[in-house]
């Protein structure tokens, strides 16, 4: 019974499972929220750490029902909710420790939402496809500047299809986000919108794009193009684009 359109694919061996929860080194009294639990392969690992409360946000309604039903833990709260969109601090929690293996068919818009909700969230570890991990830690694109901006990226390790049942067309990766220690003051759906206006029609020169006055103030040529920005290349032309506003 499981269901392709959730990207259902159960993560299985306690080795694996046992590894992924010591990456997250989770501390007594942390609170933990899991990310797509299904049918809670990775929350029993969870459970075994000292932390002080579990959320698990879960899309499916009868792994919802399922869970209930095998997890009797006082520390657990199920919530049925698309983690895509989740309010984070309707929690009411101010430092959340995520872990996930993600849904892949939503993965980037999960990570999308984290950084949303950055300043609930210092730490998440997730499950990706290989690919969307790599392209995150070496290509530049409008989400990998947006994440790289307020959290480190570690890839932490691959993990092979074989570990999934059903196993997925392609290889996967654990990945590490870790919050900067970061003092501007950035709305982040503001922030967002500047970087897909820059990096839509990415082959268009900067000065076609922004203002003459930030990218003087800046001091980057307006005959560059997007891809050849660095990281505080991105952030010193927010705060100009801020500033002319
Ligand atoms: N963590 C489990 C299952 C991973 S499969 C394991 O490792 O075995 C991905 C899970 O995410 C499924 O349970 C699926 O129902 C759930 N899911 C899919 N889309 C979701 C969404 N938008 N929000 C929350 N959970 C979602």
């Amino acid at each position: 019974m499981l269901k392709k359109r959730f990207a259902q694919h159960l993560l299985v061996g306690s080795r694996i499972l046992q590894k992924l929860t010591c990456f997250a080194e989770i501390k007594p009294e942390e609170v933990v929220v899991e990310i797509g639990p299904g049918t809670g392969n990775l929350t029993k690992y969870l459970l075994k750490t000292p932390l002080k409360k579990l959320y698990l946000i879960e899309i499916d309604p009868e792994m919802i029902e399922h869970l209930k039903k095998i997890i009797k833990d006082e520390r657990v709260v199920f919530i049925k909710a698309d983690a895509t969109k989740f309010d984070f601090p309707s929690l009411k929690e101010s430092n959340l420790k995520l872990i996930g293996n993600l849904p892949y068919n939503v993965a980037s818009l999960i990570i999308e939402n984290t950084v949303f909700y950055k300043d609930f969230i210092p730490y998440a570890f997730y499950m990706v496809q290989k690919e969307v991990a790599e392209r995150l830690i070496n290509e530049k694109s409008w989400l990998s500047i947006f994440v790289k901006t307020f959290y480190e990226i570690e890839y932490l390790m691959s993990i092979p299809a074989r570990f999934f049942i059903p196993p997925p067309k392609v290889v996967s990766a654990f990945i590490k986000l870790k919050r900067k220690d970061f003092k501007d003051i950035f709305d982040p759906k503001e922030y967002k919108n500047f970087l897909t206006k820059i990096f839509a029609q990415k082959r268009k020169m900067l000065k076609h794009k922004l203002s003459e006055f930030s990218l003087k103030e800046v001091g980057i040529s307006g005959e560059k193009r997007v891809e050849e920005l660095e990281l505080k290349d991105f952030l010193s032309l927010y705060l100009s684009f801020q500033k002319l506003k």
